[in-house]
């Protein structure tokens, strides 16, 4: 069987095993991998540092009321965050490192942070 290159696309002649026809195609191909997998992460990351400066920024007493639609208005993403906790008494909090929050009622929010 005639195996290609999976960056060129040329016939590779030698091991079984090879992917690419030479180190400059395989380095190409591991370039645009790693860089796809960055920008993913890189959006990620801006998104979940945003919504950790709004909390931060809001939550300057460590406990703090705020309504959902001020928290839109800053540009809160209510899909981006860290971690959840789930206490026993049934409440659920999201955290974006040690900065959380959790739906009270009436849109309203309680933002909380955690102790180291
Ligand atoms: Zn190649």
């Amino acid at each position: 069987m005639v195996k290609s290159c999976l960056e060129c696309g040329e016939k590779i002649i030698g091991r079984e095993d090879k992917k690419f026809c030479s180190d400059g195609c395989r380095n190409a191909y591991n370039n645009k991998m790693n860089k796809d997998s960055n920008n993913i992460m890189r959006n990620i990351n801006n998104k979940l540092r945003k919504n950790y400066r709004i909390l931060a920024e809001l939550n300057t007493d460590g406990k703090s009321k705020i309504t959902r639609t001020k928290l839109l208005s800053k540009g809160f993403d209510f899909e981006f965050f860290t971690n959840i906790l789930k206490t026993k008494t049934g409440n659920t909090y999201y955290f974006l490192y040690d900065q959380g929050y959790m739906l009270l009622e009436n849109d309203m929010y309680i933002l909380v942070r955690k102790d180291n």
